[in-house]
């Protein structure tokens, strides 16, 4: 394959090299130099296939200067590719700002792709994916990750998150709690690695599962999420009771009652008396 004065978008192997494709690895082996998030993560990907091409680094602290840097090596008749640690890069992966650079600068941009943890959790997780929406990372904050939750509440397609594996019990939590405990999800755990886990339940479930095995609070994690079935405007009829014993955990009774009562605008009374009910039980 020829390889041209372009900015190449290389998808990588999210941890199973047997994923590489053929022109991926003949772009990475033709290319200049290459623009990496880890450098010592992309020698010892390069490692396994025998390429020796240099590496430059580019992540989320340096993308500015990183970028200018390309261009000007494109503009000199270079040609680089661009890879991140795994996946596909600019999904939830720093190129963003390369990509304007070089599109800007009047000089190509060319796709080479493959594996992403989006595609592949989609694949598997049996929801609906004639329609999904990405939502990428939620703020780490626990209120602002509610308040985004809350936004997409009555969203109708399936969501799709990426989660750090030391959020993911207060996100579900979190979860449970704004969409419902009856909500389908799925939860795509290791994808293509040798503890590869993949289950769809409630929210409810998943996140009971999740609380009592530690290793599914381990390694690189999606969360899909079945869209809302009511109509947009409609308010979705939730079971206070089951609600409000997802909120308890972790919670004070007084915040756990603030929340259930903001979320379904029931009286914080009736509310009280039921926590203390299920404290009880
Ligand atoms: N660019 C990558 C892609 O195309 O999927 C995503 C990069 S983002 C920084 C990393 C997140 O992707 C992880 O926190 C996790 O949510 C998801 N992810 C990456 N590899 C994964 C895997 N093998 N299984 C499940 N999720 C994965």
């Amino acid at each position: 394959m020829s390889i041209l004065n372009a900015l190449y978008i290389v998808a990588t192997p999210l941890g199973n090299p047997g994923d590489i494709g053929r022109r991926a690895l003949e772009t990475l082996a033709g290319v200049d130099v290459i623009a990496a998030e880890d450098t010592r993560r992309a020698g010892r990907l390069l490692g396994q296939f025998n390429i020796s091409t240099p590496c430059l680094s580019l992540h989320e602290h340096n993308e500015a200067q990183a970028s200018a840097r390309v261009v000007r090596r494109l503009q000199a008749g270079q040609s680089v590719a661009l890879i991140s640690d795994a996946g596909t890069p600019l999904i939830s992966d720093p190129g963003y700002e390369l990509v304007r650079l070089v599109q800007a600068a009047g000089l190509r941009v060319i796709p080479v792709p493959g594996p992403s943890a989006l595609t592949a959790a989609l694949s598997v997780a049996g929801l609906p994916n004639d329609r999904f929406v990405f939502e990428g990372f939620l703020p780490p904050r626990p209120a602002a990750r509610r308040a985004r939750l809350e936004q997409l509440q009555g969203e109708p397609r399936t969501l799709v998150f990426y989660e750090a594996p030391h959020r993911i019990l207060e996100t579900l939590r979190d979860m449970t709690a704004v969409f419902g405990p009856q909500r389908e999800a799925a939860i795509a755990r290791e994808l293509t690695k040798t503890f590869e886990t993949v289950r769809r339940d409630s929210l409810e479930a998943l996140t009971a599962w999740v609380a009592g095995d530690s290793d599914q609070q381990r390694g690189e994690i999606v969360i899909l999420v079945h869209g809302a079935s009511q109509a947009p405007g409609e308010t979705a009829r939730v079971d206070i009771r089951a609600l409000l014993a997802a909120l308890l955990p972790g919670r004070s009774t007084r915040e756990a009652v603030a929340l259930a009562a903001d979320l379904t605008g029931e009286k914080r009374n009736r509310l009280y008396e039921m926590a203390l009910e299920i404290r009880e039980t």
